[in-house]
């Protein structure tokens, strides 16, 4: 069992854990209270009966299911309307959908928060030379740098004031970068300045990692279209597949009519029977997200005691996602600790990790993901591209106990030499 092998001083620090983590914990609790009230509620608002599970198929005319699926995202996101489909497969592929129903030829994109998101950079056409990337399709890139893990304000305004940008894109999470997430309140301040010079610019924050972890959504501070990831936080480590848009009622009308045809948006497209585990995996998100939040605290305190350094967020730090790194140096420590965290998976927990290349990545990624849900990362998972300083990203735990019990385990074996 897995118990008795886990090393004694580990435990140790992990019993006193408990105590010590104890007000952040019930700070989770609390956002996860907060945040399952306004889901229940979009339930009741609803009227989510059990006849919407019924399986829907061809052209899925008449799906109530689908409907009021897309009516409960809307509202948890602070949206007008949302789009929420098994056909968009990722976060990836619905922020692809939403840059390119949103810009035309001609059209100015810019990030403000730096680099955007490594499976972003070919699809923008800042890497690769792809016939379908938004610059091969006319769209100019630009970008403005954070400064100090925060956005650069004046530069921002600055060149907003000119009206010449149709979309800026904001990316809450780090990705696979060093800096900061960027929390709500930092989000809301500079939306509130963009608005001041600027009306019409079309503000899209990428969500993925972000969703329930505070109590309120870039929806609810001003942002105009919201993307996500269905692997991640609002499956509820449940849905199977999938991405959602949420927003503006005009803009996701062009991203459905983007995904499916003009004339056609919203009103079609069967959901394969999985109506029942999209509107579960939303019913059970906030806790799979408290969960996810309280293994990354508990990794970052186990780490912080054992003394390894360059772990971020540091335990007692605000969060804005459920993203823990830890920085390792080298390839090999990265990889050994992939390795100990895909051991202690409950699924393929036998299996080797090795860096492999990963489609829409420009580095080799090594992942540990035992997970139900190929490649879900709201389940415990771990995994980093290889490249210096081979920070790894550790992130997901559908419950804290098989969460502690897994690090504890992958520890004990990192820490064996
Ligand atoms: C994971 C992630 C994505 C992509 O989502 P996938 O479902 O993996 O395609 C985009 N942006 C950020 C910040 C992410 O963390």
């Amino acid at each position: 069992m897995i118990l008795e092998q886990i090393d004694e001083n580990l435990l140790k620090i992990a019993n006193e854990s408990d105590v010590v983590l104890k007000d952040i914990y019930e700070k989770i609790d609390d956002v996860c209270f907060y945040n399952s009230n306004r889901i229940l509620s979009a339930f009741i608002e609803n009227n989510v009966s059990y006849s919407d599970f019924a399986d829907m198929n061809g052209y899925g005319s008449y799906d109530s299911g689908r409907d009021k699926l897309e009516a409960i995202f809307a509202t948890i996101l602070g949206c007008e309307d949302a789009l929420v489909r098994p056909q968009i497969m990722s976060g990836t592929n619905a922020l692809y959908l939403t840059l390119s129903a949103l810009l035309q030829h001609g059209d100015t994109m810019i990030s403000l928060s730096g680099a955007p998101y490594d499976s972003l950079q070919e699809m923008i056409g800042i890497s690769g030379e792809s016939s379908q990337s938004l610059k091969a399709h006319g769209v100019s890139y630009e970008q403005i740098d954070l400064v100090d893990n925060d956005f650069d304000d004046d530069k921002i305004v600055e060149r907003l004031k000119k009206n010449d940008v149709k979309l800026v894109e904001i990316q809450r999470s780090k990705g696979y970068s060093s800096r900061l997430s960027l929390t709500l309140s930092k989000l809301e301040r500079i939306i509130t300045k963009i608005r001041e010079v600027n009306k019409d610019v079309i503000i899209m924050v990428d969500n993925c990692y972000g969703e329930l972890v505070e109590k309120k959504e870039p929806g609810h501070i001003g942002a105009d279209i919201v993307v996500g990831s269905l692997m991640k936080n609002l499956g509820g480590g449940i849905a199977p597949t999938g991405g959602y848009i949420a927003g503006r009622k005009d803009l996701i009308f062009m991203c459905a009519e983007r995904l499916t045809a003009p004339g056609i948006g919203k009103d079609l497209g069967a959901n394969f029977n999985m109506n029942n585990t999209f509107f579960k995996g939303v019913f059970m998100a906030p806790n799979a997200v408290k969960n996810a939040l309280k293994s990354a605290v508990f990794s970052a305190y186990m780490l912080e005691k054992l003394g390894f350094n360059n772990v971020s967020p540091r335990y007692n730090e605000e969060r804005t996602d459920i993203i823990q790194t830890l920085e390792l140096g080298t390839e090999e420590n990265l990889v050994k600790f992939t390795q100990a965290i895909q051991n202690s998976s409950p699924i393929d927990s036998f299996v080797a990790t090795m860096p492999a290349p990963m489609p829409g990545y420009p580095h080799d990624e090594v992942m540990a993901a035992g997970t139900f849900t190929s490649g879900s990362t709201i389940e415990l998972s771990a995994d980093a591209p290889v490249v210096a300083p081979y920070t790894l990203y550790i992130q997901g735990g559908l419950t804290l106990e098989y969460s502690k019990l897994s690090i504890l385990f992958a520890l004990t074996n990192v820490l064996k030499k």
